[in-house]
């Protein structure tokens, strides 16, 4: 069901604490932690402790939610100083998504190109 943790999401054992992870923010509702294979010298996931697959997804079954994953996203850029960052959704194995629990990248430290690759 939309929301509920699901057994085999790397996201959610971090959520449940059954996998560790570098949290920097949590709130009643989100986790943000340090990526595991940084891209800058910022690079944070902030997830929703529920369980939805993609950005669309969280959107249209939580739409207070996705403002609260967006807003740690502007919290985690105010922590670490960044005047500008990205924030990435990934959305779609075309697109480089290979976890399925919806997750901002914060990329931020460095400049950033545009078009990404
Ligand atoms: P991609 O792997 O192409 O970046 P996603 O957009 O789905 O695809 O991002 C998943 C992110 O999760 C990756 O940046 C990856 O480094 C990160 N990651 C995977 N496992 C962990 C972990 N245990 N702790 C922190 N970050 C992780």
């Amino acid at each position: 069901m939309a929301g509920e943790p699901q057994d085999d999401c790397l996201f959610c054992k971090i959520v449940a604490g059954t996998i560790p992870a570098t949290i920097v923010r949590e709130t009643d509702t989100t986790v943000a932690f340090r990526d595991i294979n940084p891209q800058a010298p910022t690079h944070v996931l902030v997830i929703p402790k529920a369980h939805h697959e993609n950005a669309a997804a969280l959107a249209t079954a939580d739409p207070a939610l996705t403002a609260d994953v967006l807003r740690e996203a502007q919290a985690v850029a105010d922590e670490d100083k960044l005047d500008s960052f990205r924030l990435v959704f990934n959305t779609g194995s075309g697109a480089g998504q290979t976890v399925w629990h919806v997750h901002a990248h914060v990329l931020g430290g460095r400049g950033l190109e545009w078009p990404p690759g």
